[in-house]
């Protein structure tokens, strides 16, 4: 009985000292990236937690399969991805950008951040292997395996290990002068209590919007969301660009309400419970961009359907999407739009669908989208194109 109770406190104290641990590092490396916040040039969209996510931009974590060193050089931040020509006005002005938006959200330029990280050992030089990994694909790298007569199977990390052992000085040569930086040990630590700690906020506002469609309560479900984003870095957009620091949901619930009034002709066979399920799911799929858990979707719906509830979960949603645009349009005196089945991910459309693609309507003859008489199992996938005169 005691040891059981001694090895059951021991446990409660390992855990919390864990996870104390974790927020501990957390909060130092706050203070450390807030203080040089203030020193730095002034900006009022400079954000608290830029100096971090600049950080974890070296380090990502993929779902359940553990941890990613992402190398990258100081000259990426500044420059964009190398490669882009001077005639690529494209790629330099998304480079540009890019460099732009870290300096407004640093107040600084991202290359002082980084130069900052290396020097407090947040950041290392990630070596040959993490060199020539960051400037070329995997196809590229079995291109050079195979000049070399070496076998091309394996991972990432197997294929430059390879590489480098049959012609280290080659590819010290194709590396080049360009040094790409991976998170320290101490830097992983503090990407990772980051990248956890933004999880757990993101997991908890969805938890949150989906109580508050569930209540209908659509005004608290869309200012949930706008805080979650008005904490980010960058600014998010849904459907369109908002200012989420000064928030005005008008835009956002005209839809959420025709999602929770809506009764679309392609799921008639729902009855209103049924449909009263789905709503509040087909909402989360706007404000949180997400398909629903499987642990969240009723059992019974399919029956009913020849779609899947998923399907019929975004069914409700186009059928909002479209209401909201169609409304929108007759104020821009749209007067023709043209319906066009979008095939995507191996989901086909219907051939009843298939006769009204890429035939031109005026808004008054429209036929409801999605298409009430559609047959596919994946719902309806038309969509409506506005011609702007
Ligand atoms: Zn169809």
């Amino acid at each position: 009985m005691i040891p059981t109770i001694i090895a059951v406190l021991l446990v409660v104290v390992l855990v919390y000292g864990v996870l104390h641990r974790k927020r501990s590092v957390l909060r130092k490396a706050m203070k450390l990236s807030m203080s040089f916040q203030t020193q730095s040039g002034k900006s009022d969209q400079k954000h608290p937690k830029a100096h971090i996510l600049l950080l974890t931009k070296f380090y990502k974590r993929s779902k359940g399969r553990g941890r990613f060193q992402v190398p990258k050089p100081v000259e990426w931040f500044e420059r964009g991805p190398i490669g882009v020509k001077e005639w690529e006005v494209e790629g330099q002005q998304r480079a540009n950008n890019m460099a732009n938006g870290w300096r407004a959200v640093l107040g600084e330029d991202p290359a002082i951040t980084i130069r900052r990280h290396i020097r407090q050992g947040l950041l290392e030089p990630a070596g040959l292997a993490g060199q020539l990994g960051w400037q070329y694909t995997i196809p590229e790298l079995k291109k050079l395996l195979r000049e070399r007569e070496v076998p091309i199977s394996g991972s990432k990390p197997q294929l430059l290990q390879r590489l480098i052992r049959a012609d280290p000085e080659g590819m010290k040569e194709i590396a080049g002068t360009l040094v790409a930086y991976q998170c320290s040990e101490k830097g992983r630590e503090i990407a990772e209590a980051y990248l956890t700690e933004e999880e757990e906020k993101w997991a908890k506002a969805v938890e949150d919007i989906f109580c508050a469609l569930q209540k209908q309560h659509l005004e608290e479900a869309c200012r949930l969301r706008a805080a979650f984003n008005a904490e980010q870095v960058f600014q998010p957009g849904i459907g369109i660009l908002t200012d989420w620091k000064h928030y005005d949901p008008t835009h956002h619930l005209e839809l959420l309400r025709i999602i929770f009034e809506c009764r679309p002709k392609i799921l008639a066979s729902l009855d209103d419970r049924q449909l009263g399920v789905l709503r509040p799911l087909a909402g989360m799929m706007f404000l949180c961009g997400e398909a629903p858990r499987k642990e969240r979707i009723p059992m019974g719906i399919d029956a009913t359907l020849i779609m899947s509830a998923p399907a019929a979960i975004r069914m409700i949603y186009r059928y909002a999407w479209n209401q909201r645009n169609i409304m929108g349009w007759r104020k821009a005196r749209v007067r023709t739009v043209t319906i066009v089945g979008r095939e995507y991910k191996g989901h086909q459309v219907c051939d009843v669908c298939k006769k009204l693609a890429n035939k031109r309507f005026t808004l008054s003859s429209l036929p409801e989208i999605p298409y009430g008489e559609c047959t596919s199992p994946d719902g309806c996938l038309c969509e409506i194109k506005p011609e702007f005169s």
